[in-house]
């Protein structure tokens, strides 16, 4: 059902303002992909370097084909996990709309069709691709509810609340525009299960080539310092980001990703719980060892580049 606050969005949009809007993985900062000043006031507002492209989120595959040129796995996976989490790089059609500077000026593009509800009234509304990169200024913590954005952006922004994310960390990524598709981020979606769809998937994700905001050795920071595999308090100020039922003793505040190691859960919670603790009531925040297995990878990937300094 359309409400009021969709509505407004989708208005907004059609003009090339940008609003920030839920989606299952994180709330994301949404523009007219095909509006060069649109997309340039994303960049602007995240003060997001402009060599980093951005996701186009669109209503269905049949939107996306429009595009893309999509490879035959490409299809297989949009197929298979559309609507979702998964990001999708293709080669821009030769007409494709949209902005350059949404694409990096690259002759592929990052394509997503979203499950969000709110999400997809106001794509099914806009009736254009929406450059979405997540609602916060760039590098810092990614948001999973209407306050986060609010808190990082003072009122700067419609937002059109959504309640909590479900999935809580930024979709996977594959490169299906090379020959042997390749894993670029890591997310709810493993490796495991995007190879139950097309087994070759390439996982070797040390690369040189820095494609992906997400790929950057610093990223996903808090503005305290965070420690990871943390099994003791280094000073009486740091507040335990906890997982499991282990808890080491001499933490003042914790907080508990999952307490049955659920890693699922703790991607759920992972970004909720670093804006808690990043308070100036603490000196430091100190995380418990994720396993490093399934979706315990896309966790720890985001707290490696978070604990970076
Ligand atoms: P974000 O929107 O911040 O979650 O990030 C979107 C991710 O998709 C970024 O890491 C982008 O660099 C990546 N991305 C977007 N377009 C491309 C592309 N054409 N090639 C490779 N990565 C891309
Ligand atoms: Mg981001």
């Amino acid at each position: 059902m359309i409400t009021q606050a969709i509505r407004q969005v989708i208005d907004l949009l059609k003009q090339g303002k940008v609003v920030a809007i839920p989606t299952e993985t994180v709330y994301g900062l949404a523009g007219d992909a095909t509006n060069d000043m649109a997309c340039a006031q994303i960049f602007e507002l995240k003060g997001r370097p402009t060599f980093n492209p951005l996701i186009s989120h669109v209503y269905s595959l049949e939107e996306a084909l429009k595009l893309g040129d999509f490879s035959k796995q490409a299809l297989q996976l949009a197929e298979h996990f559309w609507p979702g989490p998964l990001t999708l790089i293709v080669k821009r059609k030769a007409n494709c709309p949209i902005s350059y500077l949404a694409s990096a000026g690259l002759d592929t593009i990052a394509l997503r069709v979203p499950s969000h509800p709110l999400m997809r009234e106001v794509l099914k509304g806009v009736q254009t691709p929406l450059a979405a990169p997540s609602a916060n200024p760039s590098g810092f913590l990614s948001p999973t509810t209407a306050q986060h954005v609010e808190k990082q952006f003072h009122e700067k922004l419609v937002v059109l609340d959504g309640g909590t994310c479900a999935v809580g960390i930024e979709s996977t990524i594959v490169d299906t525009s090379v020959p042997i598709p390749c894993l670029l981020r890591p997310g709810i979606l493993t490796a495991a299960d995007l190879k139950k769809v097309i087994p070759n998937l390439s996982t070797n994700l040390i690369s040189d080539k820095i494609n992906a905001p997400g790929q950057l050795k610093s990223h996903y920071k808090p503005t305290l310092p965070l420690r990871i595999n943390a099994s003791y308090p280094l000073n009486e100020g740091e507040a335990l980001l906890a997982f499991g039922a282990n808890i080491p003793e001499g933490y003042k505040k914790v907080l508990n990703l999952s307490e049955t190691e659920n890693l699922k859960e703790a991607a759920a919670h992972l970004f909720a719980y670093l804006h808690l603790l990043d308070s100036p009531k603490y000196k430091g925040i100190a995380v418990m060892p994720i396993p490093n297995v399934g979706i315990g990878l896309a966790i720890n990937d985001r707290l490696k580049r978070a604990s970076f300094s």
